[in-house]
């Protein structure tokens, strides 16, 4: 679907595994295979708790999975240490939800923008206030509020903050957490423009975690969604709508709230809660809340398959071309 001398990121067969109370097992990730591509969004959503936000958390080496690798340009970050880790660290970086917890309170927004940039080298301190300046326009902030301290700005513009702040290394990579649930719904869907004109300007690829799969498929190309640790679907988010075939994608997306909505008909929702990630059945993790359930359903897991080129599901519902059930 992407073209493969696009492809930065590769990501193979990674799996987290914590060790829980009573020798149990928690798994996080399960063999997830994922790839982000130059100027391309790949959206991760699933419910709270679903591995999303460990996974991500690999890409920028904070967590390491205990199996499998990542291979960006070809090396596995995974391996990566000392020195050939912190130089990597500048071609991938984050956004969090609330950007207020990742500054410090007492320094000012020009020293918050160039801390980066000084910690590697890449500037004087005199050069400092013009590269503030500079950042804080490409953000559409007033260059003046290089002064102000992060209290003195509201949620939205402090999310801009954190964006000038983990673009100013340049990176090939973003990868923004829940970056814009915390905000109005206004100032959303202006942080959502900025990141998508960030993007065509300097070709960044970002992985983009969300709950909400109505925003995410409101700008990502790719939406792959997650499920108690494992990928059901990867769908191109332009056939997100007309294509999407596994039972989770089609109830996420009944749930997705719509100004539209007919409210006389029924919404399409799962009934119950997802189980512990400490006791996922044998087979289809989805299985407890799947009213397509078949007796294989609970013996087999199903491994994702591709329906049509960039389209990958993990259902019993859906076999490859010749082959049988
Ligand atoms: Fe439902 Fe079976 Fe598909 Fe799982 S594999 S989503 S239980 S139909």
């Amino acid at each position: 679907m992407f073209d493969e001398k696009d492809l930065i990121l590769d990501a193979k067969h990674v799996t987290r595994r914590f060790l829980a109370s009573n020798n149990r097992t928690l798994v996080a990730c399960n063999d997830v295979n994922l790839r982000l591509y130059r100027g391309k969004t790949l959206g991760l959503v699933g419910e709270s708790g679903c591995g999303k936000s460990t996974f991500m958390r690999f890409l920028v080496s904070l967590d390491t999975p205990t199996e499998g690798e990542i291979l960006f340009h070809g090396k596995d970050i995974t391996r990566m240490k000392g020195e050939v880790l912190r130089q990597n660290r500048q071609k991938i970086q984050m956004v969090f939800q609330d950007p207020s917890g990742s500054f410090n309170p007492k320094m000012k927004i020009r020293d918050i923008i160039c801390e980066p940039l000084l910690n590697f080298g890449r500037i004087h301190k005199r050069e400092k206030d013009a590269m503030a300046r500079k950042y804080l326009e490409l953000v559409d902030l007033p260059g003046e509020f290089a002064d102000r301290y992060p209290h003195n700005m509201s949620g939205g513009q402090r999310q801009r903050i954190a964006i000038a702040r983990a673009i100013v290394l340049e990176p090939e990579i973003i990868v923004m957490d829940e970056a814009t649930c915390a905000l109005d719904v206004s100032v959303q869907k202006t942080i959502i423009e900025l990141i998508v004109k960030l993007q065509k300007e300097k070709q960044i690829a970002i992985g983009f975690i969300a709950h909400d799969l109505g925003l995410i498929q409101s700008f990502a190309h790719q939406i792959a969604v997650m499920y108690l640790g494992n990928i059901v679907e990867v769908i191109p988010a332009e056939l997100l709508n007309t294509h999407a075939a596994h039972p989770y994608t089609k109830a996420l997306m009944g749930a997705v709230f719509d100004i539209h909505m007919d409210f006389s008909k029924k919404i399409e929702s799962i009934e119950s809660e997802a189980p512990s990630p400490l006791d996922v059945p044998e087979g289809c993790p989805f299985q407890d809340r799947c009213g397509q359930c078949m007796d294989i359903c609970r013996q087999v897991r199903p491994t994702l398959k591709e329906l049509i080129p960039g389209h990958e599901v993990a259902c019993h519902l859906f076999v490859k071309e010749g082959e049988k059930q």
